[in-house]
Order: structure tokens, then C-alpha cells, then sequence
């Protein structure tokens, strides 16, 4: 076993041989874990943590049976897929299964990111268009082809300039986006939203262009956890399919049942994609992703001629994973279990809005929740201080692990294993309160400070105006005194 090292060793040696780009949680503080199960993960001192946001570790940190699957077939054979192996067939089977019909045809990839370069790939392909359009604060992976469609990243103050043939269209938030519920209280907002889309589109069809593909997270988790308004990606998909274009949904982070009511989250929406792609939850946090697609896009990559092939995509240790991960899924009740206590973490969260001023907004379905934290409910002005000053205060204090994310860094983010339970969720309400109770006694506290020193200032400037006319009093009572 590798040689355990004291966590400044640690933090040393990661500081020396690690490239300080690389993000870190908690970076003044960062957590040394050392052991995780279900939904816990501990330090080295053996200290327990909730985990509230890996959505990685789906049915739970190494859970017995995928951690059993994986580690039998890497004892067994693990090989790239041009030979023939039955996990490979039967992952792709099960998982297809799990989709409309007409997404029938899996390609296997490391990542979420490699399946999103993989799927524009395949609508550049098809479509054989360049453009592609995504959504504002939208992330779709790391590499150099998904982080142009990433306005999340190239929109940094450091970040890589857009692309020419990258189109951003607004962020579906109806709370704090461009078109919200409260500029337009009765209108079509999934309209409204769309218009951009489709005037992209047929604005790019004008240039003799066209658009490739429409990528979007069906529910947008890095742009603060945005339910789209009902109805947003019909009007969508239609505006593209009717200009050429095709649809691509990133189910990365919020697939394989988080949303409880279905297995995927573009069925909240009703609609069904030209392309999904998956990867986090499916490998339980070893790397393992796919494209699944219609066999007509297939088979245009197929027409070019040019082979596909990737080392380790579906290798038989990645599939034997996924397989457990979905078995465990369905053999749990999991997707249930998120339907059931997601509804109760939601209803929980919305009476702390009633409880909180601070909170503007509480969205979400399944085990996908956002809390938006404001400075004025009204105004719904975001505060970023607050939620990470909660963020920071749950893990020091409570030993509870949440993010958070949005545009302004606002929203507190819940995405928790799969297998979180009543005792997590009331876990989680009780030291969430805690954390939103001290927040408030502090602004109050930071209030009534101001209040007086506002009014020490007023009384303190009243002493001086009246001294300043006994002064003058005094100095013509002087001068009276001197011509007399
Ligand atoms: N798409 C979405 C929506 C993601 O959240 C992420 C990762 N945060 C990716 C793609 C990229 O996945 P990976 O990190 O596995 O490359």
C-alpha cells in the first residue's frame, strides 16, 4: 500500500508536483479523504462527513456489489473493445433499454467530456455544419472542443475567447436570468426563452451555414441548478430540427434517475434527444461514459470510413461497472427513493424560504436542488458572500459537505448519492437552519451596529453644531466685551 502521509505532507507535495490550476474544495482548509461509504466520507482522523453533492458516487462511495464487479473483472481480463466481450454488449443493452426507443446505438468513452467532443463529432458529422449552439454559463467538460461550447469557462475573465461558429443563447433561468417570471409574469416564458434559439438558427440558415447541434444540460447544473420552464426544450428541438440542426443532451451530471420521477432528465421536458451523453453516475466514480445515439447518426460516422476506436472505452472492467451501477439502481429503488425523499428535502427547503429572508428561490426534482441565497428578496439581488460563508460553515462546523454554484455563486447545490436518506435529509435541515439562524443573528447584529453608528454620528455631529455655535456665541460675546 502507498505510504500515509501526514495531510501537510500531503498538501506539500501536492502544492509542489501538482499544477496549481487544478481546482481544489475548501482550498484554505482542503478535506483529506481517506474512506468513503454510501453517502459518508471520512478524513484521516476517521472524521465522518454527509456527503450533499457527489453525484459521482451515485448508489453510494464504494458500494460492495460495483466495487465486487470491477474488481472480479480486473482480475479476470481487462482489454480494449475490439474483441468481442459480453459486459461490453450488455452495458450497451441495458443502457439503450433505458432510453426512447429510437436511441438505440452506444459508443463507450472515459468521460463526460470525451462524450460530449464525441457528440458534437458526430452532429458536425451528420449535419456536415460546424456551428453548434449552447446555453449561457452553460459547462460541458475539459476538453479544447467542449470548452468553446462552454460559456461557463471561455466567459472568465481569463477564460479563451468564443468561437465564430459557437452561438450562446440565454440561460432558461427564470429567476435570475435574462427573462424572469417577475419582468413577465403571464407570458410563454419556454417562448420567450426560445426565440433566441430559433432566431440563431434560421439566422445561421440565412448565412447559408446552418447550426450542427443544440447542446444543453437537460437541467443546468453549473448555471445554479435551473429548471427550464415547461415546454422550453419542445419549442427548442423543434426550432432546431426544423432549421437541420440536431439535439444533443448532456445527461452527465443529472442521469440514471436523479431526477426521481424518470430515469433521464430530458423526459421531464417530454422531449427526445438526437444524442445523449452520460458518464459521472454510470462508473460510481471509476471513468466510464458513453454517446448513445440513433443509428442513422451512427452509421454517417460509419460512412466516413474512419474507424472510432478508444483505448479504454468500454473496456470490460468499465462495463462490468456500469452494469452493477444500473442493476444497483433498479435493485434499490433508487430512482423511487429520489423521487420520495427529494420531494420531502424540496417541500422541507421551501419552508425555510417562508422561515428565511435569505432565501430568494428554492428550485429543483429529485436529488437536484438549488437554494438561492439573496441580499434582498425583492430585488432578488444574489449573495455570494452568504452562501459561501454557508458552505464553509457546514463542513467546519457540521460536517457537512455542500457546494456552491450559479452565475453570481449563489446558489447552495444539493446533488447528493443516491441512497440518501430521511435521517440525511433532517441531517442536512437541521444544520442548514443552524447555518441560515447565524447568518441572520449576524446581519442583524452587523444592522443594529450600523443603526448606532449611524446614530453616534448624528449625536456626535449635533455635539458638534451646537459647539460650534456656542463657539461663536462666545466669540461675538468676545468682541461685545472688547468695544465696550
Ligand atoms: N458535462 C457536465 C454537465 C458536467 O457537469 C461535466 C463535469 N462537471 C462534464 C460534462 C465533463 O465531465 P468529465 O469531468 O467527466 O470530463
Amino acid at each position: 500500500a502507498t505510504e500515509q502521509l501526514s495531510k501537510s505532507e500531503t498538501i506539500k507535495l501536492r502544492n509542489k508536483h501538482i499544477g496549481q490550476a487544478c481546482q481544489l474544495f475548501y482550498r484554505t482548509d482542503p478535506l483529506k479523504i481517506v474512506r468513503g461509504q454510501g453517502q459518508y466520507m471520512f478524513d484521516e482522523e476517521g472524521t465522518r462527513y454527509l456527503d450533499c453533492i457527489n453525484n459521482v458516487a451515485h448508489v453510494g462511495h464504494c458500494h460492495p456489489e460495483v466495487v465486487m464487479a470491477g474488481a472480479m473483472q480486473m482480475a479476470t481480463i481487462s482489454t480494449n473493445c475490439r474483441f468481442l466481450h459480453d459486459e461490453l454488449v450488455q452495458c450497451a443493452k441495458t443502457l439503450t433499454g433505458k432510453m426512447p426507443p429510437s436511441l438505440s446505438v452506444c459508443f463507450f468513452v472515459n468521460s463526460g467530456s470525451e462524450a460530449n467532443d464525441l457528440a458534437l463529432r458526430l452532429a458536425r458529422n451528420f449535419t456536415k455544419r460546424q456551428d453548434v449552439i449552447t446555453l449561457d454559463h452553460a459547462y460541458h467538460g475539459h476538453l479544447q472542443s467542449v470548452m468553446e461550447v462552454s460559456p461557463y469557462k471561455f466567459n472568465m475573465p481569463g477564460g479563451e475567447k468564443k468561437m465564430d461558429y459557437v452561438h450562446v443563447a440565454p440561460c432558461p433561468d427564470i429567476y435570475n436570468g435574462q427573462i424572469t417570471d417577475k419582468m413577465h409574469p403571464d407570458a410563454d416564458l419556454a417562448k420567450l426563452y426560445a426565440q433566441p434559439v430559433e432566431d440563431i438558427c434560421t439566422n445561421q440558415l440565412a448565412k447559408g451555414q446552418g447550426v450542427a447541434a443544440f447542446i444543453a444540460e437537460s437541467l443546468q447544473s453549473c448555471g445554479g441548478q435551473i429548471l427550464p420552464p415547461p415546454g422550453y426544450f419542445k419549442a427548442v428541438y423543434e426550432a432546431v430540427r426544423s432549421n437541420g440542426g440536431v439535439c444533443i443532451a448532456d445527461e452527465v451530471q443529472v442521469g440514471f434517475g436523479r431526477v426521481g420521477s424518470h430515469y433521464w432528465a430530458f423526459e421531464t421536458q417530454d422531449v427526445v434527444p438526437d444524442i445523449v451523453t452520460v458518464a459521472k453516475p454510470m462508473g460510481n466514480g471509476h471513468p466510464v461514459g458513453a454517446v448513445v445515439t440513433t443509428p442513422e447518426i451512427a452509421q454517417a460516422l460509419q460512412a466516413t470510413g474512419v474507424p472510432y476506436f478508444n483505448t479504454y472505452g468500454g473496456n470490460p472492467v468499465s462495463c462490468a461497472i456500469a452494469n452493477a451501477v444500473m442493476r444497483v439502481i433498479d435493485q434499490e429503488g433508487l430512482q423511487q427513493n429520489a423521487k420520495k425523499l427529494g420531494d420531502y428535502l424540496l417541500d422541507e427547503c421551501q419552508q425555510l424560504k417562508k422561515e428565511f429572508e435569505c432565501i430568494g428561490d428554492v428550485r429543483g426534482v429529485g436529488f437536484f436542488v438549488g437554494i438561492e441565497l439573496v441580499q434582498d428578496r425583492d430585488a432578488r439581488i444574489p449573495d455570494t458572500k452568504s452562501a459561501r460563508w454557508v458552505v464553509n460553515r457546514m463542513k467546519q462546523v457540521h460536517k457537512v459537505l455542500v457546494s456552491s454554484d450559479g452565475p453570481n455563486d449563489n446558489v447552495i447545490k444539493l446533488k447528493p448519492p443516491m441512497c440518501f436518506n430521511r435521517e440525511n435529509a433532517d441531517e442536512f435541515l437541521m444544520t442548514f437552519r443552524e447555518c441560515l439562524t447565524t447568518l441572520m443573528q449576524d446581519k442583524l447584529v452587523a444592522a443594529v451596529d450600523a443603526a448606532k453608528a449611524k446614530a453616534n454620528d448624528r449625536i456626535s455631529s449635533a455635539a458638534a453644531d451646537t459647539l460650534a455655535n456656542k463657539t461663536k456665541l462666545l466669540e461675538r460675546h468676545d468682541r461685545l466685551i472688547k468695544s465696550v
